[in-house]
């Protein structure tokens, strides 16, 4: 037997243990001191009452013989599905039902979408990113270059024809920096992947954050994309489903490479090596999508959206540079006075007790910058703003 050699490539993942590694040393120094967790990319709110009652309601359908449900379809219940297809309905982007697969999350199938694709491709990922675009790839020994997301262009990077990619990755509203592409962005991307036969996976976990109307939350709301984009969505943050795990993917009939429809490919990709969600948390995530449902993880959204407006009005009031908190739960920030990522880190850790994610964590593009998150409590992220406020209003020096 030989080994997948390519994990050798993988770096170690140490970003978050080398963030808690460090609060529990500091902590152990300084046990007075209130820790606030800014840095935190899971929610914090429970699960909406709707859900929460079709999911007890499906339990008890289980526990009957004439309710009783075994293994389902591997791509998801018609229940689930016709919900996703009417709300995709909404922004206009028509989808027949053989294109949505449920999943038991967006990052599983961002990491099994790659089944399809053959290993000599060329992978381009923006920097900085959320790190599963990169380490998947590795693992396959896929060629990857990387697209410069940075302050000169709002850390949304356009297509570049000099540079040649079969597979792109677009994240927006971006994880790490909450900034997002307009329609005329995307459209470049789109027009790019058609003239160069690449495929564009969407990451639209974040969609629900977005609230200019202008704003695309699919890509399909552009032309030309369902002949060249796969779209993969959550409800983790949508509607705090990241402990109960469902999400879906969306793989256009119209998607054809070599002659082979990827929508047949990822239908035997997943009847093959997938099971399918349980029924149970189907029927919660069918909930997400009725009326009740909507107006409750839309309270649960606002609320964290407010934390978004605390933190940027801190930062404007500061005059700090920053992407992302209008239409996405994550906050970009330049670290005051050039100030390395990891050393802002350790002082705002030190001195004022906040805990956020230092940039260098996603990419050398991040460096310089830290990321904040909108998941903490109303009182906590008001708190934490008001300590940085004086921590840096201090000495105009931070700036
Ligand atoms: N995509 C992005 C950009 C994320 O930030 C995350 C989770 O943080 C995911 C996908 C994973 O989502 P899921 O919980 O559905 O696996």
């Amino acid at each position: 037997m030989r080994a997948n050699i390519n994990y050798n490539h993988l770096k170690e993942s140490y970003l978050f243990s080398e963030i808690a590694r460090r609060v529990s040393n500091f902590s152990k120094i300084h046990p007075e001191t209130e820790i606030i967790r800014m840095g935190i990319g899971d929610v914090t709110l429970p699960l909406c009452s709707s859900v929460v009652e079709a999911m007890k309601q499906a339990a008890e359908d289980m526990g009957k013989a004439d309710s009783f449900h075994g293994y389902g379809p591997e791509q998801g219940y018609d229940f689930l599905r016709e919900r996703i297809q009417a709300y995709y309905a909404e922004n206009d982007v028509a989808l027949e039902l053989s294109e949505i697969f449920v999943s038991d999350g967006a990052k599983s199938d961002l990491g099994n979408i790659l089944d399809l694709f053959d290993k000599e491709n060329t992978v381009l990922i923006p920097d900085p990113v959320y790190p599963v675009y990169v380490d998947t790839n590795l693992m396959d020994g896929r060629k990857i270059i990387f697209a410069d997301a940075n302050e000169n262009n709002g850390f949304l990077p356009l297509p570049d024809d000099s540079v040649l990619a079969d597979i792109i990755y677009i994240c927006s509203p971006n994880n790490p920096t909450g900034a997002v592409y307009n329609r005329e962005q995307l459209k470049l991307w789109v027009e790019y992947a058609l003239r160069n036969h690449a495929v564009i996976l969407f990451d639209a976990a974040y969609e629900s954050f977005i609230v200019d109307k202008d704003l695309p939350r699919s890509i399909f709301e552009i032309d030309g994309a369902k002949k060249c984009a796969i779209e993969f969505c959550s409800l983790s943050k949508t509607a705090g489903f990241t402990g109960t795990r469902c999400g879906y993917t969306v793989v256009p009939q119209t998607l054809e490479f070599d002659g082979i429809q990827l929508n047949h490919m990822w239908l035997r990709r997943q009847t093959t090596k997938f099971n399918g969600v349980s029924y149970i948390v189907q029927k919660g995530a069918e909930a997400v999508f009725t009326k009740d449902g909507r107006e409750q993880i839309k309270e649960n959204i606002a609320y964290y959206r407010k934390n978004a407006k605390i933190i940027t009005s801190a930062l404007d009031k500061l005059g700090i540079w920053y992407t992302g908190g209008k239409n996405s739960p994550y906050i970009w920030l330049r670290c005051p006075n050039g100030m390395d990522s990891w050393t802002f880190f350790d002082m705002l850790l030190s001195e004022i007790g906040v805990v956020g994610t230092p940039g260098a964590g996603f990419g050398k593009n991040g460096e310089k910058f830290f990321r904040l998150t909108a998941f903490s409590t109303n009182e906590n992220t008001a708190k934490a703003m008001e300590k940085l406020r004086l921590l840096l209003e201090k000495d105009d020096g931070y700036h």
